[in-house]
């Protein structure tokens, strides 16, 4: 009797143990599906969002992006041909075409849900260990809070890729994805000019402190609840900034950094696991110091915006080159885990509707286009095994002298 109980206690285990074999494996294949897939989708994606006008806008206020083209991937737009008028040398005013393509153009009847259903795998890819860069890069009032950080409470159907990211980030952790168990710190950074400003403290007077960014504070969270709240009492900080009380937020840089620890549940792995890093980043506006007639303190902070955002650019085009970069500016330093080989970049180029912003936004997407470049030298290398996905713009090529056609600022035709 005693035999027939260990015998049948001994085919448990056996039991038990193929069980946890099958487990194992179906984990390591996920794992290896997700990095496969992952690394179809290239090491930089740029796409650009062109931001709604107000229903009653007249016409003749909307800039027109042209006729835009289907991308390769089939069913979204992805090249964008934007008439742009100029005097040649006669003193004649001719219409140049100015040709720009993403890897996804988001056009103005598309919403913040259209966005996350094409980004959402960026929680996933921080939880497998990858450092992940998000950013929007755009002139004031182009959407880029709306597209990162909009928080519609109660209604979440507007919300932004923050919170959204964030909410999956937490849900899919609780799930043990992959076979790990995770653990979440956060740091919440400011720069502004030069200075770097740790949003996690304040002084004993409640002002706030700067920090060198390798020893900003961090703070473990155990909870989506728990993040939200953090992230909502920095970036009031930000807002309501007395150290410098000039600065409206969208003269700096606020980068949220998310460390991610993992261990495999399954104690027994050997398996050597690395932290993932989720970097979301809230720009500052790109517009040029003499767009907005600025002066003083403000003509300081565009110069400074411009700069940071020009390193950004060649830190950016660097990583798809795979050449070095120098490091030497706060911005990049902060962001250089998600800036060196191996990481993951998604850029959203913002645009603004109206016609009186059209020079801006040219200058916007042509940054934009760098990256994409950078993007295709990438692929061009064999870094990509799907180089033709976004291919390089046309050349420019100059059009019959004509007045932009009001028709093509309507949405294209959905597929
Ligand atoms: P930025 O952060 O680039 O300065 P905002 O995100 O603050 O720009 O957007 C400027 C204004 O436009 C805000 O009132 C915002 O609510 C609105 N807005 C921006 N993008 C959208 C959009 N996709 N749909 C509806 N409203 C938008």
């Amino acid at each position: 009797m005693a035999k027939d109980l260990s015998a049948t206690v001994d085919e448990q285990k056996t039991r038990e143990k193929l069980l946890r074999d099958d487990l194992e494996q179906e984990q390591r294949r996920s794992r290896e599906l997700f990095r496969e897939i992952q690394s179809m989708k290239g090491n930089i994606r740029v796409m650009c969002r062109i931001r709604p006008a107000p229903a009653d806008t007249p016409q003749e206020e909307l800039a027109d992006f042209g006729p835009r083209e289907r991308g390769e991937y089939s069913n979204h737009w992805a090249k964008m041909c934007i008439p742009q008028e100029r005097k040649d040398f006669k003193g004649d005013i001719v219409t140049e075409s100015r040709n720009f393509s993403f890897e996804r153009i988001f056009g103005q009847e598309e919403s913040n849900d259209d966005i996350f259903n094409e980004v959402s795998d960026l929680a996933e890819l921080a939880l497998s260990g990858k450092n992940v860069g998000v950013f929007a890069y755009g002139q004031t009032g182009s959407g880029k809070t709306y597209t990162l950080s909009n928080q519609g409470s109660p209604d979440t159907s507007n919300d932004g890729i923050i919170p959204r990211t964030l909410a999956l980030l937490f849900e899919t952790a609780e799930k043990g994805f992959l076979g790990y168990k995770y653990s979440i710190s956060v740091s919440i950074l400011e720069i502004y000019l030069d200075n770097v400003y740790d949003l996690l403290q304040t002084s004993p007077t409640g002002e706030k402190v700067t920090t060198m960014i390798e020893g900003a504070s961090s703070f473990a969270l155990e909870s989506l609840e728990a993040a939200q709240e953090i992230i909502n009492m920095a970036t009031g900080m930000r807002a309501s900034s007395s150290t410098n009380k000039n600065a409206a937020s969208s003269r700096s840089h606020l980068i949220l950094t998310f460390k991610i620890g993992r261990e495999p549940i399954n104690t027994t792995s050997q398996e050597q696991v690395k932290d993932g890093i989720l970097n979301l980043i809230d720009l500052a506006g790109s517009e040029r110091p003499a767009a907005s007639g600025m002066g003083g303190q403000q003509l300081q902070e565009g110069k400074k915006i411009n700069q940071s955002l020009l390193s950004l650019n060649r830190a950016i085009a660097a990583l798809g080159q795979g050449t070095q970069v120098a490091y030497d500016d706060p911005l990049l330093r902060a962001l250089r885990p998600c800036l060196t080989a191996g990481s993951k970049t998604l850029m959203f180029v913002m645009v603004s509707p109206f016609k009186r912003d059209l020079s801006v936004s040219i200058q916007t997407l042509e940054k934009g286009q760098e990256a994409t470049n950078a993007k295709l030298a990438a692929a061009r290398r064999g870094n990509n095994p799907r180089p033709s996905k976004t291919p390089t713009p046309p050349p420019r090529r100059p059009l019959a002298s004509s007045r932009p056609s009001p028709a093509s600022n309507r949405p294209p035709p959905r597929s």
